[in-house]
């Protein structure tokens, strides 16, 4: 199913979002991890594109598996900077061959040690998705693309980072999915300066429960997410004690969950890292709010 025609059908969504194993494990050593996020019923599941696409035969082979064994739609992510047009022309066959109908397409870090982006390669993300939308079957594709409500971290300007969102949009997006934020206010902010640059296409909030202390200092401080003083407090408190921590981050996301369909916005991702029970917690705590796909 096209993820566009379920986010209009006027219903909250909830989706949950997988990464392959590492190159030299089998999918047999993560089945358990799709059964289990599966059995959740949520939306659609998202599969994340190792960076360099060191995995991205693998992303494909899971989200293949996500609908034809357990049935649930599938969103493939797909990252451009390591890619040339051909490689990418022959992936998005591929997946249209295998009944993906779904794609999260993106730029990619740029990889530190490597001169990307060279002019054979892509520079940003509109690009793949005008490169997409030019192929055979390209236009019958649903293709959502990232926003970050804080800005991107190598946009030095906030309003630029909008003007080019817009411009990827113009590409042809059909839904957009946000970074981890961890304030509702700067999400609100941010739905504001959408609207009001002409970006109509529906957001799906991405919400990040926080497990780990360490990691998600180090994620913040790579992404440019700020952490607000009261799960800084959480983290400070909890953060040495992994169940109290863990508890607290499920309550901490439900809480933010809640506040975000009471403020209207209906579309939720979460960021659930493979780690279905995680989301189970969050998806019970929410199951008269948001209710699973029938
Ligand atoms: P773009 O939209 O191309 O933006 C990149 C930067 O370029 C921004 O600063 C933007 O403001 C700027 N820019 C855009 N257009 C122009 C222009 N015309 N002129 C000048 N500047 C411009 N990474 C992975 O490797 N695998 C994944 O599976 C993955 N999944 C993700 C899912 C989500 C929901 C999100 C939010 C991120 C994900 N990422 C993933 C990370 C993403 O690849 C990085 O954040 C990357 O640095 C930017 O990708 P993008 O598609 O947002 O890039």
């Amino acid at each position: 199913m096209k993820l566009s025609e379920l986010l209009s059908r006027g219903r909250p969504t909830v989706s949950c979002e997988l990464f392959p194993p590492k190159v030299g494990t089998t999918l047999d050593q993560v089945e358990g991890v799709l059964r289990d996020t599966a059995a959740l019923r949520p939306d659609f599941i998202s599969v994340t594109y190792g960076a360099g696409g060191s995995t991205s035969k693998r992303t494909q082979e899971i989200a293949v598996r996500l609908q034809d064994t357990y049935h649930v739609p599938a969103l493939a992510h797909l990252t451009c900077v390591s890619s040339t047009r051909e490689e990418i022309s022959s992936m998005v066959a591929a997946l249209r061959a295998a009944g993906i109908e779904n794609i999260l397409a993106l730029r990619g870090d740029i990889p530190r040690d490597a001169d990307f982006p060279s002019p054979e390669h892509y520079h940003y993300a509109s690009e793949l998705i005008g490169h997409i939308r030019s192929l055979e079957g390209g236009k019958e594709l649903c293709i959502g693309a990232a926003c970050y409500p804080e800005g991107h971290v190598e946009c030095p300007h906030r309003e630029d980072d909008i003007d080019f969102l817009k411009r990827k949009v113009d590409m042809g997006v059909d839904f957009l999915t946000t970074q981890m934020f961890f304030d509702n206010d700067v999400l609100y902010r941010f739905l504001y300066r959408v609207l009001a640059k002409g970006i109509t296409v529906p957001v799906i909030a991405g919400i990040m429960p926080v497990m780990s202390v360490k990691q998600i200092r180090r994620s913040c401080e790579l992404s440019g997410t700020v952490m607000p003083p009261r799960l800084q407090g959480i983290a400070d408190r909890f953060g040495d004690d992994p169940a109290a921590m863990r508890q607290a981050g499920i309550a901490y996301a439900t809480e933010q969950i809640v506040d975000l369909v009471a403020h209207g916005v209906e579309h939720i991702h979460i960021y659930t890292m493979n780690k279905p029970d995680v989301a189970a917690r969050i998806m019970a705590n929410l199951s008269d709010i948001i209710r699973p796909r029938g």
